[in-house]
C-alpha cells in the first residue's frame, strides 16, 4: 500500500500530475491510500520524471475540476478509480449513469456546482476602511473547496475595487488588480454594514412576491446557513408572516393590465418547471425578473440562453430580435435560420451547443406597427454582462463562440475589432473564445455572391468549433 499525500484544495495540475504517475507506475486503486496535507509524498521518493499523459474522455476531463472541490475525503480515490478503469479500456465509463462510481462523482460536481452558485448568488460585500483605504471584504462559508473556482466572477465584476473574500477553506484578495489567495479565515465577530445592509434589505423587500411565497422551496434554495450574512434575510420572518394579508391585498385590488402580446405568449412559452434542477435553470428563473437596464421596459420578455447545460460549446450572439422577443427563445428568426443552415453544414448539432445573447432583452424603436432593432449600448452591454457571466461560469464550456462585436463586448467587457480577429481562437478572462461574424451581417450584404462567398466564410470560421466536441487528455 502506498500513500499519494495532496494538498487540501488539489487543483486539476496537481491531481493530473499524481495520478499520471501512478498510472505509468501500474499502481491499481487498490494499492493507494489518498491522503490530504503533508503526510508524505510518493512521487518525491519514487518517480521525479514527468509521467506521459493519459487520454481521457471529455466527460471525465469536465468532471475532474468539479470532483476536485468537494470536501468528501474519498474525493481523489473516487476520480483515480474511474480513471483507471477508462484506462483499462472502459471508454464509455462516464455514460453509465448507474455505475455507482459514476452517480458518486455526478453527484459531488453537482453539489460543487450548487455551492459554487450559492457563493456567487449569496455572497455579500460590505466596506471597510482598512488603513485609509475602502476594502470590500465578505465573509462566506461554502461546503466545499469553490472559493478558486468562484473567484473569476468577483473579479469580472468588481474589477475596480479592492475586495477580501474570507472562508473558512480559504481567502482570495483582489488588491490593485492582482489576486492573490491565503489561508483559510476564522469567522468574523461582525459581518455586516449598516449602509449596505440597508440597500439589500430595501432591494429584497421590493422584489419580494407574497402571491409567489413557497416556504420549502426558498429554504432549499437559500439555506439557512447562508443567513447570517445576508442581510436582507432578517426582513424574511415578517414577510412570510404577512405574505397572506398581502395576497388578499393584491387579490382586491384586482389584476394589473396584461403585458402586450401576452395572449401570444401564453400559447407559445412553454411551461417553466417548479423545481429547477440545473445552475442554469435557476438563472433562467432569476433573469425572467430582471429591471437592471432600462431594457427590459418596452421588450416582451427576457430571452434567456438554451441548450444543454452541459454543451462543450456556448455560442453568443447579440441580443434576441423581434420574433425571439415574442417566442422566448434565442436564434428563431431569420438571422437564427441563417445560423442554423451553417451549423449544420459546418458539421455541428445545435441540440449539442448552447446558444444565448450579450443582452437579454430586445431593444428596438417603435415605428409604426413594426419594432426597428436598435444596437444595444456599451452601458446595457456591461449591464448584461451580469447574467452573461453567471450562465457560463454555470456551463463552463471548453469553447464559447462570439458571433459578432456585442458578443465580443459582453465576453471581454470592452470593443474587440471582430474583423481583425475573425476565424481565430483567443483567450479571453479565462475562456477559450472564437472569434466570427453575426449571421444577420450575411442578411445585410446586398451582393448575392458576396453573401454566398461570406456564407462559406462564416462556415468554414463554425467549422473550427468541431473539434472541441472530441476527446481530450488528462
Ligand atoms: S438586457 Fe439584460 S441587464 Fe438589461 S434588463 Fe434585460 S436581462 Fe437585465
Amino acid at each position: 500500500m502506498q500513500t499519494v499525500a495532496l494538498p487540501r484544495d488539489c487543483d486539476e495540475a496537481a491531481f493530473r500530475e499524481a495520478a499520471r504517475h501512478c498510472v505509468a507506475q501500474g499502481l491499481s486503486p487498490e494499492e493507494l491510500v489518498f491522503v490530504t496535507d503533508e503526510i508524505g509524498s510518493l512521487f518525491d521518493a519514487v518517480a521525479p520524471a514527468k509521467a506521459p499523459p493519459v487520454p481521457v474522455p471529455r466527460a471525465f476531463a469536465k468532471i475532474v475540476p468539479d470532483v476536485l472541490c468537494h470536501s468528501a475525503d474519498d474525493r481523489f480515490a473516487l476520480l483515480y478509480r474511474l480513471l483507471w478503469r477508462i484506462n483499462a479500456g472502459e471508454r464509455d465509463l462516464l455514460e453509465r449513469v448507474a455505475d455507482p462510481d459514476v452517480e458518486r462523482a455526478a453527484r459531488y460536481a453537482k453539489a460543487v456546482a450548487r455551492d459554487t452558485y450559492r457563493m456567487h448568488a449569496f455572497l455579500r460585500f460590505t466596506e471597510r476602511l482598512i488603513d485609509g483605504k475602502p476594502i470590500f471584504v465578505a465573509w462566506f462559508e461554502p461546503l466545499h473547496h469553490v472559493l478558486r473556482r468562484a473567484v473569476p466572477f468577483f473579479v469580472d465584476r468588481f474589477r475596480n475595487m479592492d475586495w477580501l473574500i474570507a472562508t473558512p477553506m480559504g481567502t482570495a484578495a483582489w488588491n490593485g488588480g492582482v489576486l492573490t489567495f491565503g489561508p483559510p479565515a476564522t469567522r468574523p465577530a461582525e459581518a455586516s454594514d449598516a449602509v449596505l445592509d440597508e440597500l439589500w434589505t430595501t432591494y429584497y423587500r421590493a422584489t419580494f412576491n407574497p402571491a409567489r411565497l413557497r416556504v420549502k422551496a426558498m429554504l432549499a434554495q437559500m439555506p439557512k446557513r447562508h443567513w447570517p450574512t445576508m442581510p436582507e434575510t432578517a426582513l424574511v420572518p415578517e414577510l412570510v408572516q404577512h405574505a397572506g394579508d398581502r395576497v388578499e391585498e393584491m387579490e382586491e385590488r384586482g389584476p394589473d393590465k396584461p403585458p402586450r402580446f401576452a395572449e401570444v405568449l401564453a400559447e407559445r412559452r412553454p411551461a417553466t418547471p417548479d423545481t429547477p434542477t440545473e445552475p442554469v435553470d435557476v438563472l433562467r428563473r432569476e433573469a425572467e425578473g430582471c429591471t437592471l437596464c432600462p431594457l427590459h421596459g418596452p421588450a416582451t420578455q427576457t430571452v434567456f440562453g438554451k441548450g444543454p447545460a452541459d454543451a462543450a460549446i456556448v455560442f453568443v450572439g447579440e441580443q434576441p430580435g423581434d420574433q425571439e422577443d415574442l417566442e422566448g427563445r434565442p436564434f428563431v428568426g431569420p438571422a437564427g435560420q441563417v445560423f442554423d443552415r451553417a451549423l449544420a453544414q459546418a458539421g455541428l448539432d445545435r441540440s449539442r451547443v448552447y446558444v444565448t445573447n450579450a443582452v437579454k432583452h430586445f431593444k428596438f424603436l417603435p415605428r409604426g406597427k413594426r419594432r426597428i432593432h436598435q444596437k444595444p449600448g456599451t452601458s446595457e452591454i456591461r449591464s448584461c454582462r451580469f447574467w452573461l457571466g453567471r450562465e457560463l461560469a454555470a456551463i463552463r464550456p471548453r469553447l464559447v463562440v462570439a458571433l459578432g462585436a456585442t458578443a465580443m463586448q459582453g465576453l471581454t467587457g470592452r470593443p474587440v475589432a471582430v474583423t481583425k480577429e475573425r476565424g481565430r481562437i483567443i483567450e479571453a478572462d479565462g475562456l477559450s473564445v472564437l472569434v466570427t461574424v453575426h449571421p444577420s451581417y450575411l442578411l445585410r450584404l446586398p451582393d448575392a455572391d458576396l453573401a454566398e462567398a461570406e456564407f462559406g466564410r462564416f462556415v468554414r470560421d463554425l467549422a473550427l468549433a468541431k473539434p472541441w466536441y472530441a476527446e481530450t487528455s488528462s
